[in-house]
């Protein structure tokens, strides 16, 4: 398919980029590479081969958005592009409203315009806040715990309206868990900015000697060791779950909802063990209070998504902390892996 990806040269954008370039599908790239490297789009053109086009825009500004969907014959959009930093999201608002609710809205204008009717959506666990129970299904409550969560949840609304109304004829809104590691190359990788929020960047950045230790956040909840669990799954897995997503919503005109996860919950203590035995780099511990607005315990219950696509995460965690410590030791010029 002719398909364009909003803040493809993000993160999870740019690994979906290079499974669609291997499954044949032609990929326009629209980024205003406000959280991106310039020289994404570079990199992904060496690793897959194909020359992607790349249009620099704000997903904001419809115009440019309804002329590149027009010019390219796009049949689908897949719709990472948004701000992602809760902590900043409840600082600033407006800031995530204007970015991720106006943004979507935007988009949809021109998708509208250009008659595309089919679109894949970035959604988060997020939007469970503090799940009553894990295994989460897609059917458990929904309830934004902050800012960031709240826009999630209204980016799925407007999908489903649209949907359900006439503008769009698919959508597959897809709840990612927590996406780690990179492409097997080292070539593209997550670049947080700043001190990392997140657990496995804040790992990787320890083992280069960045920082001199990993706070671990809570050590007295109602888990197996008193750590946080999550449902940490390799971007790469990510990646071929929007391919097969997008091909589903090419062949049906359904509205899909699926939870992208492994289906096993693993401790913060546990990721840290599986990176040191991944890597054989020590990970300094500094036991500390829990932080605000945590949740306990939150993994996928995944069937849904093996059902409709046939998908199902195949690399495990010792793989996910393998090559988020390539693509980290590469960046940081370390000859280790
Ligand atoms: P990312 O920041 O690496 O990628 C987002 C990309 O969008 C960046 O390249 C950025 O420059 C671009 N962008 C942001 N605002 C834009 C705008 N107005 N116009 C054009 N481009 C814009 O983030 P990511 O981790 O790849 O996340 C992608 C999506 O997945 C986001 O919607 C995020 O909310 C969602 N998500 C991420 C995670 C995670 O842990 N990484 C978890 C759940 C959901
Ligand atoms: N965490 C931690 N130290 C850190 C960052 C995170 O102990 O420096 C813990 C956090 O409390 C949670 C888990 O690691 O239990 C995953 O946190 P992350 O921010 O990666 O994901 P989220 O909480 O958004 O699911």
């Amino acid at each position: 398919m002719r398909v364009l990806l909003t803040g493809g040269a993000g993160y999870i954008g740019a690994h979906t980029a290079t499974v669609l370039a291997g499954r044949g599908h032609e990929i326009v790239l629209v980024d205003n590479f406000a959280n991106a490297e310039r020289d994404v789009p570079a990199r992904l053109a060496r690793l897959t081969g194909q020359a992607m086009t790349l249009i620099e825009a704000d997903i904001r500004d419809t115009e440019t958005l309804t002329a590149a969907l027009r010019a390219h014959e796009v049949e689908a959009v897949i719709h990472f592009a948004a701000l992602k930093a809760v902590g900043e999201s409840e600082v600033d608002p407006l800031l995530y409203y204007d970015m991720n609710i106006i943004g979507t809205i935007r988009l949809l204008q021109a998708m509208r315009a250009a008659n595309v009717g089919r679109i894949v959506f970035s959604s988060s666990a997020t939007v469970y806040g503090q799940p009553d129970s894990a295994p989460v299904r897609e059917d458990a409550p929904t309830r934004a715990e902050n800012i960031y969560g709240r826009t999630k949840l209204v980016m799925e609304d407007l999908i489903r309206d649209l949907a359900r109304t006439g503008p769009l004829r698919a959508a597959a809104n897809l709840r990612y868990f927590n996406p780690v590691g990179a492409h097997p190359s080292a070539q593209i990788g997550e670049m947080p900015r700043g001190v990392p929020n997140n657990l496995m960047p804040y790992i990787t950045q320890v083992a280069t000697g960045l920082r001199p230790h990993l706070n671990v956040f809570g050590t007295d909840y109602p888990t197996a060791d008193g750590t946080g669990v999550r449902d940490y799954i390799h971007v790469m897995d990510l990646a071929e779950a929007h391919a097969l997503a997008l091909e589903y919503i090419g062949a049906h005109d359904e509205t899909l909802t699926l939870n992208l996860g492994t289906g096993t919950g693993i401790s913060v203590l546990e990721l840290v063990r599986a990176f040191e035995r991944a890597t054989g780099r020590p990970i300094p511990l500094h036991f500390a209070p829990r932080r605000p607005g945590d949740v306990a315990s939150n993994y996928a219950d995944p069937s849904l998504a093996a059902r409709v696509l046939g998908w199902k995460a195949r690399l495990n965690i010792e793989d996910m902390c393998r090559d988020a410590w390539r693509w980290q030791a590469a960046q940081a010029g370390i000859n280790d892996i």
